[in-house]
């Protein structure tokens, strides 16, 4: 705890991290104011809150109030606790600078999260924990600094978002069982967890815009962005908005809102626009684009935000000659392949390929189709005895032939090779009545 400014009504808290992708939530700031007075977190919020003669009611969940983001609310309250401290600028704790040109709309998220890591960083650098704005945006699932997700239950007790209901809160400790939250939890004992690029470059992102709010001479704007989007289509698909919201995966009517009806892009689109035209989410956010060019083929990343469009960005010249020539390779391996897997490996929908080497593709069709008919055939010679000594003995048990008794004599794996298994076992018990 540094104190700052002692003649202040609150303890002038040094906010950490100011002006690094690493800045301090006002969350968490006012978990420490807290506990530097040592009063509750309700009781502080109280006092805080009477300052801006906000009424709070008596169950008061303060988390709801997303007081590190983009509201009115975060601003009005960052400057009641920056009156209260004597500390200025803590607006820069919150996501308030970009109220113009981010909506507010999923960008915070209600689970609280953290990198053990970074508390470990902390206590080695010798100061107290603290709660990292990133950590609240939604978008952010691991930490770009060690490389790990972000971790959401506590490594002793298991309980999440402990902090919601907690009356004190030190960020860094459990406030369920009090234990250390730096410890390593059980989440990264799943080895089989890989941090993807794509989250990589987005944690990289938000970092990059973090880091940069503190030294913006102007406010962002939504028309320098809505400027900067209107160049981005030029520049990569001649100025046709449709073009344009199929390839960051968003509807013609979307992108129609965004540049005539004073719209915004949310963060997810604006993370797409900015991966596709190959500028930093801060660029595209604070400057006019003045020499950008579109990039030549691929976006920086693909991003994989659920609704990622995959399809190519340059139309890819076919050479059907080629092609045709390639399925007819196909056509003669040992093993025939399927239609639609001929597709995949020339990376073609297979319907153009019906439709562009018919004869190819139907030679290929056929083999594949006699191929799976004598799979099958083959396969149902090698079960059917199995099936046929199955349906004797549940005859000989006195029972009557069915789908469950079958199951309980015969293997799940072999059974479920079986096509209308429902008409096999009718086959065969007219053929054991016979007999
Ligand atoms: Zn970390
Ligand atoms: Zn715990």
């Amino acid at each position: 705890m540094i104190l700052a400014n002692p003649r202040s009504t609150l303890h002038a808290l040094k906010p950490m991290g100011i002006g690094s992708t690493d800045v301090e939530s006002l969350t968490s700031y006012l978990c420490r104011l807290a506990v530097s007075h040592s009063v509750s977190l309700p009781s502080m919020a109280k006092l805080i809150a009477g300052t801006i003669q906000e009424t709070l009611r008596e169950n008061f969940d303060w988390h709801e109030r997303q007081l590190s983001g983009i509201s009115e609310t975060a601003h009005i309250w960052a400057s009641a606790i920056s009156m209260l401290t004597g500390v200025g600028s803590l607006d820069q704790l919150t996501l308030s600078p970009w109220a113009q040109v981010i909506p507010a709309k999923g960008l915070i998220t209600r689970q609280v999260r953290w990198c053990p890591d970074c508390f470990r960083d902390d206590t080695k650098a010798g100061h107290e924990r603290y709660y990292r704005l990133s950590w609240n945006i939604g978008v952010v699932t691991i930490c770009h600094k060690h490389h790990r997700p972000l971790i959401l239950a506590c490594p002793e007790c298991g309980r999440v978002n402990q902090r919601h209901k907690a009356s004190y809160v030190i960020p860094g400790w459990c406030s369920n069982c009090g234990c250390c939250l730096a410890e390593q939890a059980a989440q990264d004992l799943d080895s089989t967890y890989r941090v993807k690029p794509e989250e990589m470059w987005i944690a990289r992102q938000i970092g990059l815009l973090l880091a940069c709010q503190t030294s913006l001479e102007l406010l962002p704007s939504a028309t320098i962005v809505r400027e900067n989007i209107r160049l981005i289509i030029t520049g990569l698909d001649h100025g046709i908005g449709a073009n344009f919201a199929k390839r960051i995966g968003v509807s013609k009517s979307s992108v129609h809102y965004w540049l005539n009806s004073g719209g915004l892009p949310t963060l997810n689109n604006l993370l797409q626009i900015a991966a596709h035209s190959g500028i930093s989410l801060a660029d595209l956010l604070t400057q006019p684009l003045k020499n950008w060019t579109p990039p030549i083929d691929h976006p920086q990343i693909a991003l994989d935000l659920g609704h990622m469009n995959k399809e190519r960005l340059l139309p890819r010249v076919l050479d059907w000659e080629k092609i045709k020539t390639e399925l007819m390779v196909f056509a003669r391996l040992p093993v025939p392949i399927s239609v639609a897997e001929a597709g995949r490996r020339l990376e073609i929908d297979d319907r153009y390929l019906y439709l562009q080497a018919n004869q190819e593709a139907r030679v290929l069709g056929v083999r594949w189709k006699q191929y799976v008919a004598r799979r099958k055939y083959l396969a149902m010679l090698e079960i059917k005895p199995t099936l046929e000594s199955a349906c004797r003995e549940i005859i000989e048990d006195g029972r009557s032939i069915n789908l469950r008794e079958i199951e309980r004599k015969v293997p799940y794996e072999i059974l479920m090779k079986v096509e209308h298994l429902y008409d096999v076992l009718n086959e065969i018990k007219e053929k054991l009545r016979i007999t």
